[in-house]
């Protein structure tokens, strides 16, 4: 990243000190955070006192005020070493700037500034057990109760959920008009399952939450009533695909260093199975991924701190490219170092169970190739 030039000083200074604190509190735990299956609070406090947890939150509210930019190289530092630590910053960052653009000024004050400095966790909960890519057929319900609502239903697979203090709920009302509220994580009706045993990002601290008529103060909805799926939640999504996809450059470029490592000092037929020319295309492959993918992701951040329309279209492409390109160079890696890939012992095995979850989560690459395939098709249909 250091050498190229569209980045400023400010930011390759940046960079540099993430990549020193991965080196030092991240690479050397992250293979026993997944063994564990989840990422102690003590290195979520490290990472509050670098300033990185609310980096991008505005510095009205305590946090550092970073453009896109800086946020996609953190995320590219930390995804290199640990999928699951930064999938913290993808969904604070979700909730932190939903409520930055869309929360009432009660609820900025009340939440934003201990979200950036990382006393409170936040969790984006939207996935249902019967409700994924579908994001307009929720079946959490809101009922009017009094001066606020009941909240009913169940979430799953929510990302660091079971040690956040507050959700971010998405649901609808009778009339099904999309709606959104905060709930505190120890409200009365609310029980957190954890789940255990994920293919990839076992650290994440994913869980299922089950909402038994929670009451919510209407001062707790987040957004308009009916405008909530259009507006709301594609904004935290938009930043849940860029930090995604500079995770997933982060994670293309461990699989590169370690899969061309391996293949320098790993001989076979008299010779390092690097100087083989088919291994040499499978490092040149993985090697020009790296490169796209990175220019993707800058050029996505980039649209997004100039306020460019295109700066969506753009995160799309970056998340939808930089995902898939991650997934091949981790079974690429796999497939280099051969029987030695496949053990937990190596760091090969992790890469290629978290960089999977990278296509699924923030949009499949199919939800992905439908927007983006309809918009390529109108902006090149003849008529
Ligand atoms: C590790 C992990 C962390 C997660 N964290 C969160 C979180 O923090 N918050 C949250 O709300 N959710 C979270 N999720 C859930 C995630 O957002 C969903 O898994 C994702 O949206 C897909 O939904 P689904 O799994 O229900 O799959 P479905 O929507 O049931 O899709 C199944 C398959 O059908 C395909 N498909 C669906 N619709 C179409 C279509 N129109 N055209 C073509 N193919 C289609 C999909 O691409 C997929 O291949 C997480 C998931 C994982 C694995």
């Amino acid at each position: 990243m250091l050498n190229n030039p569209l980045l400023t000083e400010e930011q390759k200074t940046r960079y540099r000190g993430f990549c020193e604190f991965v080196q030092e509190h991240v690479e050397p735990h992250a293979d026993q955070w997944d063994k564990s299956q989840g990422v102690p609070r003590e290195v979520i406090g490290l990472c509050s006192e670098a300033g990185f947890v609310g980096g991008i939150f505005p510095e009205e509210f305590s946090g550092g005020g970073w453009d896109a930019v800086t946020f996609g190289l953190l995320n590219e530092a930390i995804g290199a070493a640990s999928s699951s630590l930064c999938a913290l910053f993808t969904v604070q960052t979700m909730v932190g700037t939903i409520l930055a653009k869309w929360g009432t000024p009660d609820q900025q004050n009340k939440y934003l500034a201990p979200m950036a400095k990382g006393d409170m966790i936040a969790s984006f909960a939207m996935t249902e057990p019967k409700v994924g890519s579908d994001i307009q057929a929720v079946e959490t319900t809101f009922t009017p109760r009094g001066n606020g609502y009941l909240l009913s239903g169940s979430k799953k697979w929510i990302t660091y959920s079971a040690m956040a203090d507050i959700f971010l709920v998405f649901g609808k009302d009778k009339e099904d008009k999309s709606m959104a509220c905060i709930v505190p994580s120890d409200a009365p009706g609310v029980e957190v399952i954890p789940l255990k045993d994920m293919l990839g990002f076992r650290g994440a601290h994913l869980s299922r939450i089950k909402l038994n008529d929670v009451e919510i103060p209407a001062g707790d909805l987040v957004g308009k009533p009916g405008l909530v799926m259009s507006y709301v939640a594609p904004y935290g999504l938009h930043y849940g695909r860029m930090s995604t996809a500079w995770s997933s450059a982060g994670l293309l470029r461990a699989c590169l260093e370690t899969g061309a490592a391996y293949a320098s000092e790993r001989r076979a037929f008299g010779r390092p199975i690097m100087d083989h020319g088919m291994i040499r295309q499978i490092v040149t492959d993985m090697g020009v991924d790296l490169e796209a993918a990175r220019h993707l992701c800058l050029g996505a951040s980039m649209a997004d701190d100039s306020h460019s329309p295109g700066a969506v279209e753009k995160t799309l492409i970056a998340k939808y490219y930089a995902t898939r390109a991650a997934v091949r160079a981790a079974a690429d890696t796999v497939q280099i170092m051969g029987a030695a890939g496949c053990h937990e012992e190596n760091p090969a095995a992790r890469y290629y169970r978290n960089a999977k979850i990278m296509e699924i989560i923030e949009g499949t690459s199919q939800v992905h190739q439908e927007i983006l395939g309809k918009s390529f098709c109108k902006k090149f249909r003849k008529r």
